[in-house]
């Protein structure tokens, strides 16, 4: 079976026009023939597969092997099938992928489908009206007393294609390294039954996505295979929520997941979204924070004046505004907003144990940024990102260099963002920033002011409230998470960052509200280029995902 699929899997990609397809348009009409063809001989390889390991699905058919043991057989199963993993990752990552765009984030969702159905997962699509809907499978596993929900967007963010090294994000790209390193573009290798394709680890696919968050799908699902291949079964119910519009807001998430609620009874969900540690050593996240935004403006004379006839006299916004910012905080960071630490959850005990075995780098980045003194009173980076901030996101007001005039303004504005910690409502936050800005004398509005407006208020400022999600944090001394720590670790050989909470912000609070605790196992380099052009993925991390999400599938157990 194993002989014959790889038969026809040689004869497939033998074929130039494969690699046409990948690297160039040339050969684009010969490449779709051959990727359906692929496609459909991949799939008939899962399934024709698949059925002869479905005894060994059974949680309790066959001792558990540890976690140490089934990296290594995952391992030699994936270094047999480099190239059929990398290629199913190429193939999607060549559609694109940008959550407004209708009509190919549908053929990502149907891509999804029969990738996941190949493996023998019921699926189900939850749709969303115009965007691409979350795609839902579930893997039941005999007599396994727990499921874990997968999850991982398939949107990714939109290009500006002429910033891309090779101009072309949906057409993935091999380097042999990464191109701030001297990278340098190569060919996917050939690959045959006596000598299969051998790719490096340190070499990178370039295309939107194959960071974040397309690979960690892929290496769920080549976890699976591996797992099935070597017979090991999993420990775990497993279902997966791959959602399509996550890098846009995820506006419709949470109501389309309520809709379907009854599919949704977990026990655990890990999302694979963002990078490991900076450091390059995996990591395990318990927490994120959340965040609102406002946009401040405040208001001088109707039109800007003179500054020389007008100066000293007309009242300056921008100093106004200056004012009203910089009375916001210490020179330390501290914020002077009356409440605005008092509704933080504290860390617990165990979560400032592992907090302080975190790896910090401070010293370094303080060099590498240009910062001569970060704020904080001294406190480590990591521990300051477990308190709410305050941030100017941006400010404007008149004109600056060549364009300056010399003028009293008429207006100035500011962009703030906050983000918050556990405990914290976004509402109340907002809140707590207009109560400050009124308690400094301002009329606060909402709109423009009026000239009558204008005339009676010395001070006023419009706020803009652009919203936002509270964070949330799944404790860590759950049973739950302690097993996923000890099965990470175990197939790590320790060497896993575990964090109470990163800086950034995601709504997994959506999860939360389900009834649902969640932590971040991500797989992909740190230096991904993320959001950016040129995003990356390093090969390697791919390879380690897989025996990570092989280990969590297999040895799970609380
Ligand atoms: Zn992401």
């Amino acid at each position: 079976m194993h002989a014959e699929s790889d038969t026809i899997w040689h004869s497939v990609a033998q074929g130039p026009a494969i690699r046409g397809a990948l690297a160039g348009a040339e050969g684009a009409l010969r490449g779709a023939v051959l990727r359906i063809f692929f496609r459909v001989c991949l799939i008939s390889f899962l399934m024709a597969f698949w059925p002869l390991a479905g005894s060994a699905q059974n949680a309790a058919s066959k001792p558990r092997v540890g976690p140490a043991q089934v990296v290594e057989q995952v391992r030699v199963y994936r270094i047999g099938n480099e190239d059929r993993i990398v290629r199913e990752l190429a193939e999607f990552l060549a559609i694109p992928n940008v959550a407004s765009d209708t009509e190919n984030i549908q053929k990502n969702a149907a891509r999804l489908v029969e990738m996941l159905e190949a493996r023998g997962i019921e699926t189900h699509l939850l749709p969303i009206t115009g965007r691409g809907p979350v795609v839902f499978g579930k893997l039941i596993t005999p007599e396994a007393k727990r499921t874990v929900i997968f999850y991982a967007h398939y949107d990714g963010q939109p290009v500006d294609a002429a910033a891309w090294t090779d101009g072309k994000p949906f057409e993935p790209a091999l380097r042999d390294a990464a191109i701030e390193a001297g990278g340098k573009r190569i060919p996917f290798p050939e690959n045959a039954v006596k000598q299969p394709a051998v790719y490096k680890d340190d070499w990178r696919i370039y295309a939107r996505s194959s960071s974040d968050d397309k690979s960690p799908i892929v290496a769920l699902l080549a976890a699976l295979d591996a797992l099935r291949a070597k017979r090991i079964p999993l420990n775990v119910n497993l279902k997966v929520i791959f959602e399509g519009e996550e890098e846009a807001g995820s506006t419709n998430l949470q109501r389309a997941l309520e809709l379907h609620k009854n599919l949704l009874g977990a026990d655990l969900l890990i999302t694979a979204d963002g990078p490991v540690h900076p450091s390059g050593r995996p990591l395990v996240f318990f927490g994120n924070r959340g965040d609102i935004g406002l946009d401040i403006t405040v208001y001088g004379p109707v039109r800007a004046l003179h500054s020389g006839h007008y100066g000293n006299w007309a009242p300056n916004p921008a100093m106004e505004l200056s004012r009203l910012l910089a009375s916001m905080k210490d020179a330390n960071g501290h914020v002077l907003i009356d409440e605005y630490y008092d509704d933080v959850v504290p860390l617990t005990a165990l979560e400032k144990e592992w907090l302080a075995k975190m790896p910090e780098n401070d010293a370094e980045l303080e060099h590498e940024l240009g910062i001569a003194k970060p704020e904080g009173g001294g406190e480590k980076l990591v521990e300051l990102l477990q308190l709410p901030s305050l941030n100017i996101r941006g400010l404007s007001s008149a004109y600056v260099g060549d364009r300056a005039q010399n003028v009293v303004p008429d207006k100035a504005e500011a962009s703030i963002d906050a983000r918050l910690v556990k405990g914290e409502d976004p509402r109340h936050k907002f809140e707590q920033i207009v109560g400050f800005i009124r308690k400094q004398g301002y009329l606060v509005i909402d709109r423009e002011p009026t000239i009558e407006e204008r005339r009676a208020h010395p001070l006023i400022a419009k706020i803009i409230d652009e919203g936002g999600y509270r964070a949330s944090r799944t404790p860590m001394d759950l049973p739950l998470s302690k097993a996923l720590i000890q099965v990470v670790q175990d197939a790590t050989g320790g060497r896993t960052v575990v964090a109470p909470g990163l800086g950034g912000s995601v709504p997994m609070y959506i999860f939360e509200d389900l009834g649902v605790p969640w932590i971040g196992v991500p797989i992909v380099n740190y230096d991904n280029h993320q959001h950016s052009s040129d995003e990356n993925l390093r090969l390697g991390h791919l390879w380690n995902g897989i025996e990570l999400y092989a280990a969590i599938l297999a040895d799970l157990d609380w």
